[in-house]
């Protein structure tokens, strides 16, 4: 058992899966709803129109955001990437930074130079077939290009 301080109330609390404790969880499933009904009202408002019509905090609505229990009605673009700023609908990054970040990821995991022993995995071509092949998209170049 881990008890831990509220970080929006202070008290003591017995923590579970959230940072947070039981009043200010519920606290927080009120503001959802609250917003949630704005929003079925609202269709489209900006963060800082739900904020001042609920009276739930901005961050606390980009929370909701982020964990994607808010979604911007038409793609409506309410959150900015935390790498560019770029607006975003839902996560942290945009589909770009995304991308970069998940390359990267990807070239730190293939840093490592390749087994030998994968090498004889790559299936060769038939080199009958190769030709052909070869001829006939050569052949269709020339024709789609006169
Ligand atoms: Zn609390
Ligand atoms: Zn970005």
């Amino acid at each position: 058992m881990e008890l831990r301080n509220c970080p929006d109330c202070g008290k003591v609390f017995t923590f579970i899966s959230r940072n947070l404790c039981p009043a200010c969880i519920e606290k927080e499933e009120a503001s959802f709803n609250k917003v949630e009904e704005y929003l079925e009202e609202n269709t489209g408002a900006t963060i800082s129109e739900i904020s001042r019509a609920t009276g739930v905090a901005e961050e606390k609505i980009i929370f909701f955001l982020r964990a994607g229990r808010l979604v911007p009605i038409g793609g409506k673009h309410l959150l900015e990437c935390e790498s560019c700023g770029k607006p975003i609908s839902s996560g942290r990054f945009c589909a770009g930074c995304q991308a970069v970040l998940s390359s990267s990821l990807r070239e730190a995991g293939a840093s490592r130079p390749p087994a030998e022993e994968e090498a004889p995995l790559i299936r060769r071509p038939e080199p009958g077939l190769r030709q052909k092949g070869k001829m006939y998209t050569a052949d269709r170049y020339r024709k789609t290009r006169r």
